[in-house]
């Protein structure tokens, strides 16, 4: 579902990816860790084309990010394509920027209906079944205000599956929760998981890695610094800068 050889991306100066290699693999959950500015949103940003990369080569779901190959030549996307590529993909954040002056089952509605242009009565049956998948079948007319933060980010997670989306992607999806409310929020990552969704999981959750994910990534200073199986990662990691990166989160 994603391919990634040499990717590289810059802000001025910066380099912030120095050539990203990795792939994820069809109903893969990997899991991405690494310290704080290694480039792991900026990562998940290019592979959501929120960003395009400046050199390497980036595919997500059998299209390259940002270009459009035809011929055996590349041509720049414009706006709209890139918006078309962005529906199969899913994002969640940390902070759940739902739409505060709608109902949870309105936040969920709403991109099926603006963008898909869904029938409403129907984009409000799935969003009624998707809130329901996510536990929160009795708060669909419940303001974000009215919410705890579990329950804004599983609303958050119900309204990006109402796209359909192929690939998910979370980018430290409970950092800002309270301890309490964590794991009400990763059992409906490890369900969505179980159902066989493609997902990249930026996260400092190692139980969450070690029991959901497929694969573990390290990623430090805009590089892979080492990937495996979760148990092998984390129980014999390779590298020195792996070994000191987990000694702190683990
Ligand atoms: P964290 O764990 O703190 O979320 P991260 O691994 O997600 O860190 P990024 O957010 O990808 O790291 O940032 C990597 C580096 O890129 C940081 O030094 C950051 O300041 C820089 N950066 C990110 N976005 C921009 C931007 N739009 N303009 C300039 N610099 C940026
Ligand atoms: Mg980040």
């Amino acid at each position: 579902v994603i391919a990634a050889r040499g990717v590289r991306k810059s802000f001025g100066r910066t380099e912030v990816l120095r050539g990203i290699d990795l792939s994820v693999a069809p109903g893969e959950v990997m899991c991405l860790v690494g310290p704080s500015g290694s480039g792991k949103s900026t990562f998940l940003r290019c592979v959501n084309h929120l960003e395009t990369i400046d050199a390497g080569r980036l595919s997500v779901r059998g299209q390259l990010v940002g270009y459009e190959e035809r011929g055996g030549r590349l041509y720049e996307l414009s706006e709209k394509a890139v918006a078309r590529r962005r529906r199969g993909i899913g994002m969640v954040f940390q902070r759940f920027n739902l739409f505060p002056h709608m109902t949870a089952l309105e936040n969920v509605c709403e991109a099926p209906v603006q963008v898909k242009r869904e029938p409403r009565e129907r984009a409000r049956e799935r969003a009624r079944a998707l809130l329901a998948r996510v536990g929160l079948g009795d708060k669909a007319d419940a303001y974000p205000s009215q919410l705890s933060g579990g329950q804004q980010q599983r609303v958050a997670i119900a309204r990006a599956l109402a796209m359909e989306p192929e690939l998910m992607l979370f980018d430290e999806p409970t950092s800002a929760l309270d301890p309490e409310l964590v794991g009400e929020v990763l059992d409906v990552m490890r369900a969505l998981a179980d159902d066989g969704m493609t997902m990249v999981v930026v996260t400092h959750e190692m139980g969450f890695a070690r029991e959901v994910g497929d694969s573990l990534v390290f990623m430090d200073d805009g590089v892979v610094v080492e990937s495996g199986a979760p148990e092998a990662v984390l129980g014999d990691p390779r590298h020195a800068r792996t070994r000191a990166f987990l000694s702190k989160v683990l």
